[in-house]
């Protein structure tokens, strides 16, 4: 809820708190918008779990819980389940003392300054790149390299209940997950991935001269943004070197001169929390090459063994868990 005090937390670490969340939030929220499960959906849901059961670095009673819902989801033959019955062996299975879920969120390291910021997707974004790691670090030869991100793929087109984000992340999967041909390879593509969309849902740091800018323009309106109708109109003189506007403005500035403008897309940025290409400089220098004509580069050798570190299971944090 909106009261909770502000927890605490350390910005370069991964915490089981958001893990546990994410995992309540999908099955006890986000499912419980199916009525019932069927076909493709069904599919989706079998794997996803699975691939939990798998990879999920969790506690023993949160495992224990994955698993008893693995065995009965794969013991159901039917073409359909409904999300009544499923809730059942979520309830059934928590009276158990050693198997458990818990109930309800307690978001550490995806807090967000609004109800509506970071939290349940913060999570998803931080539960799929543990598993692509887990993936890498524990898999056996011969696994399917696409195994954790076919999984979630599925569980985003099926259920994901940001309905463009999902489109916009099969598109970017239809594009270009074909090539992933190793575990490694499938970590770094999740990674790739959602700087492209950190990228998308950027703030713009816009340089005006004070005419119309396309470049703006097409920072400003994002693909799945295109109905909202840009209204607001900014004039030079109330532009700081920071300016937050809450709408897409349709941005001519009347005078000529340079205004630097900072625009938040106040959907999905938390001001705390800006989109960056990850990890920043800060987080791993070496992760970044500046070539002699300034371009960025990333140096994808450091960038593997960052993430693997980064988001490995032992170095997860076990704080403000019940
Ligand atoms: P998030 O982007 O959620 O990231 C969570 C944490 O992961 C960060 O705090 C950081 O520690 C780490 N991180 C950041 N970048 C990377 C990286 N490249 N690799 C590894 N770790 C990283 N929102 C939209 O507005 N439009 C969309 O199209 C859209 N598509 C989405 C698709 C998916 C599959 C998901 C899960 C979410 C999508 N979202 C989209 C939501 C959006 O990406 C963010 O999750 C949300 O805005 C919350 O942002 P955040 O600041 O908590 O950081």
């Amino acid at each position: 809820s909106t009261e909770e005090p502000w927890r605490p937390f350390n910005r370069s670490r991964v915490y089981m708190a958001d893990l546990e969340s994410t995992l309540h939030y999908s099955l006890r929220v986000e499912l419980a918008a199916h009525t019932v499960i069927r076909g493709n959906a069904l599919v989706s849901l079998k794997k996803y779990i699975s691939v939990l059961t798998k990879y999920f670095p969790g506690r023993p009673v949160v495992m224990n819980l994955l698993r008893s819902v693995d065995s009965w989801l794969q013991n159901q033959s039917g073409g359909e389940i409904t999300y009544e019955a499923l809730r059942k062996i979520l309830d059934n299975s928590a009276q158990s003392p050693d198997t458990a879920l818990p109930e309800g969120v307690r978001w550490v390291g995806c807090q967000g300054s609004q109800p509506h910021l970071r939290r349940f997707p913060c999570g998803m974004w931080t539960l799929f790149h543990v598993l692509t790691v887990q993936a890498k670090s524990t898999s056996p030869r011969g696994t399917d390299p696409k195994e954790v991100l076919s999984a979630m793929r599925n569980y985003v087109r099926s259920f994901f209940g940001c309905r463009p984000c999902a489109e916009h992340f099969e598109n970017m999967a239809r594009e270009s997950m074909v090539e992933v041909d190793s575990t490694s390879s499938a970590v770094l593509w999740l990674w790739s991935r959602h700087n492209r969309v950190n990228n998308r849902i950027a703030a713009c740091v816009l340089n005006s001269r004070g005419q119309k800018d396309t470049r703006a323009f097409m920072c400003l309106l994002p693909r799945h943004l295109n109905t909202i109708q840009p209204t607001a109109f900014i004039h030079p003189s109330s532009l700081s070197s920071s300016v937050r506007v809450a709408v897409f403005p349709s941005f001519h500035s009347q005078s000529p001169g340079t205004h630097i403008i900072r625009l938040t897309s106040a959907l999905s940025e938390d001001p705390n929390f800006p989109k960056i290409q990850w990890p920043s400089p800060e987080m791993c220098s070496a992760c970044h090459t500046v070539r002699d004509n300034r371009e960025h580069k990333w140096n994808k050798e450091q960038v593997l063994p960052f993430l693997m570190s980064y988001f490995s299971s032992s170095r997860i944090l076990t704080d403000y868990l019940e």
